[in-house]
């Protein structure tokens, strides 16, 4: 039994969501190694090298694999396959883009986003938007499996030596092309990876009043979050979305405002450790899930809470 983990990283370094991984595979109780892909990221190998438990690094440098492309990758990862029990990838959009192409191509079933090990065999797996949590088994040789990163603690980045083994083989599938990425600007911290958000709902009313919830984030150096309500009402970007269709996060607090709370967004947000509701009305579905809860009209409560901050 031994394991291998798609890393997931910009060339640089590692995302925070590859330790998350990390944790994951160490529980299969296996021998874990790495696998970094990529251009120009042997500095990303060394780094992935450095983390505790693990036992070898691949690393894969070609132009073909800088971007992530899953139709090159997924050849180099079936390269490796044969010798591994265990396939794993952060349930990210690469991961989620990746396994799937993997676990078809090996003719097993993909185990996805899992939150918690129950032995190499058994995971445990939300269903019906996070209402409620299933223990799967998978009979399959390989395991191919994505991991829900809000779930596991990250790996400690260093104390490990592990070897790094280059990877000549080139895999360019001729059927996919990077054409550009276009970034939102931001001096906030990543949705995903923020101690804080602050997330507003339709509630908020219309764009303008998201400026309040952004003077606020300012002083709390939180990130901006949003449900899809106010995403399609365009109040903002898409890519702020949180829930069962949008990013699942687990920040240290969690404020929302002038949101509901309906299942899909708090699917998005249960993990957090402190959850803030603050809705004029009494009976919304949120305060069944917020630690503190806020009866009153934001227009006055957000100007407010600036103030007092
Ligand atoms: P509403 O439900 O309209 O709630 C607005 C709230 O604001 C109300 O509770 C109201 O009391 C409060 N409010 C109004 N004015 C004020 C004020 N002045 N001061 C204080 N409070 C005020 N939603 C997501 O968020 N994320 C997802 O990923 C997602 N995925 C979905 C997937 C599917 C398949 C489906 C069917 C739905 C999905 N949804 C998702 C939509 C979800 O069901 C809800 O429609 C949405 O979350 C509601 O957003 P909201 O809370 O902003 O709006």
């Amino acid at each position: 039994m031994a394991t291998l983990l798609i890393c997931e990283h910009d060339n640089q370094s590692l995302k925070a969501a590859t330790y998350a991984a990390v944790t994951a595979a160490l529980a299969l109780g296996a021998e874990v190694d790495l696998l970094v892909a990529g251009e120009g990221c042997a500095a990303v190998a060394t780094q992935a090298a450095q983390i505790a438990g693990v036992r070898k690094v691949y690393l894969a440098e070609a132009a073909a694999y800088a971007q992530g492309l899953a139709e090159n990758l997924t050849p180099l990862v079936l390269d490796l396959a044969t010798d591994y029990s265990h396939l794993l990838a952060p349930a990210t959009t690469q991961g989620k883009n990746l396994m799937p192409r993997v676990a078809a191509l090996l003719d097993v079933g993909q185990v996805s986003e899992i939150v918690a090990i129950e032995s190499p065999t058994q995971f445990v797996r939300p269903v019906y938007a996070g209402n409620a949590l299933a223990s799967v088994e998978s009979l399959d040789p390989v395991k191919v499996i994505t991991v829900r990163t809000t779930a596991f603690d990250a790996a400690p980045a260093s104390g490990g030596n592990a070897e790094v083994a280059s990877l000549t083989q080139v895999h360019d599938a001729g059927i996919s092309r990077f054409v550009k990425e276009e970034r939102a600007q931001s001096d906030r911290p990543e949705l995903t990876a923020a101690r804080v958000v602050l997330a507003g709902g339709r509630g908020m009313g219309n764009k303008e009043h998201f400026a309040l919830l952004e003077a606020l984030a300012d002083k709390l150096g939180a990130a901006i979050g949003a449900t899809r309500a106010a995403v399609d009402a365009g109040f903002v970007a898409n890519d702020t979305q949180i829930g069962q269709t949008g990013k699942i996060i687990a920040p240290e607090l969690y404020i929302g405002v002038g949101i509901s709370g309906a299942i899909q967004h708090v699917a998005g947000i249960k993990d957090s450790k402190v959850i803030v509701a603050i809705n004029k009305d009494e009976d919304a579905p949120i305060f069944q899930v917020a630690d503190y809860g806020l009866v009153a009209d934001l227009n006055e409560a957000l100007p407010e809470l600036a103030k007092a901050l």
